[in-house]
């Protein structure tokens, strides 16, 4: 399975849970400290509004998505808001493609999609477009998010050390609210950081 690549497409003829029409407001608290850097992939960026916020603060941001239709929508707010970003169709798990490296790569949720043999794809992929000394940014659903609504995998803290054990450092792992259409105080995730060695 291509990340759910069927499931993703359907996804976007509607209005995902996910597309909440503004940044995730975790990702918009990034942009007062310093522990992002240009140039900056958003990993599955979807429809870009994170993407287009650091774009807007000043960043050089690419946008990748496996789903064409996200991807045009993306440029579309980009263009209606003047902003400059690259969007492009990209896989995740085939990041090496992209032939180039960057010193942040931020990731609204993608971890979470995959499954085990994915995930270690997905781990490889990331280590061949960080650079030494960049970060990998993610939120993720985390086991404490009830399973009552589906949804994607939740994620115990120790998956993403265990994930990220060799050649990365946790810098940290914090509890954090995933913004949805669907939840009204927000889902129970977990905010990390990750840093290329
Ligand atoms: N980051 C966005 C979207 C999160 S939903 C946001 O915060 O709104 C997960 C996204 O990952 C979807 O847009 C889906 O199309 C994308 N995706 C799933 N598998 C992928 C893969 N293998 N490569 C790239 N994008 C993928």
């Amino acid at each position: 399975m291509l990340g759910g690549m069927g499931r993703f497409d359907d996804a976007y003829q509607g209005k995902p849970p996910w597309d909440i029409d503004r940044p995730q407001p975790r990702f918009v608290e990034l942009l007062a400290g310093n522990i992002v850097r240009s140039p900056i992939v958003d990993i599955g960026c979807g429809t870009g509004e994170n993407a287009i916020a650091f774009a807007a603060a000043g960043h050089e941001v690419v946008g990748i998505d496996l789903v064409p239709r996200a991807i045009e929508l993306a440029r579309a707010k980009a263009a209606a808001r003047g902003v400059d970003v690259r969007f492009e169709v990209g896989d995740a798990l085939d990041l090496g493609a992209l032939g180039r490296t960057f010193a942040t790569a931020l990731d609204s949720g993608v971890f979470h999609v995959f499954d085990d043999p994915e995930r270690v794809r997905y781990v490889e992929s990331l280590g061949r477009i960080v650079e030494p000394g960049g970060r990998y940014v993610m939120m993720v659903f985390s086991d404490l998010e009830p399973t009552d609504w589906g949804g994607p995998r939740r994620i115990k803290r120790e998956e993403i050390e265990q994930s990220f054990a060799d050649g990365w450092t946790v810098e940290s792992i914090e509890p954090a609210v995933f913004d949805t259409n669907i939840h009204p105080h927000g889902g129970k995730a977990h905010f990390a950081v990750l840093r290329r060695l």
